[in-house]
């Protein structure tokens, strides 16, 4: 099946590269009122500091700190490419 825009034109074959998430090969659309970091490397969207904490959780060795011990503002890379950010 092939998306249709409301306009009846096809769906761009590539995305914009700032909407387009390298670690993830996926689209992940920036919401209309913004999102919290896009990675300048990889492209992932982290739309609320929440889930930069949560991937920085999931994506990191036990022994560093986690959500409660850190905020968003701690965490100075990407946790899916490793950029600096
Ligand atoms: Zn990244
Ligand atoms: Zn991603």
């Amino acid at each position: 099946m092939t998306a249709i825009e409301p306009s009846g034109e096809p769906w761009p074959y590539s995305w914009p590269e700032d909407e387009h998430c390298y670690s993830h090969g996926a689209h992940e659309p920036i919401p209309a009122d913004g999102a919290y970091l896009v990675c300048l490397e990889c492209g992932h969207v982290f739309v609320t500091a929440l889930d930069l904490l949560l991937d920085y959780a999931v994506n990191s060795p036990p022994d560093i700190p986690v959500p409660g011990d850190i905020t968003a503002k701690d965490i100075n890379f990407c946790p899916h490419c490793i950029h600096d950010f």
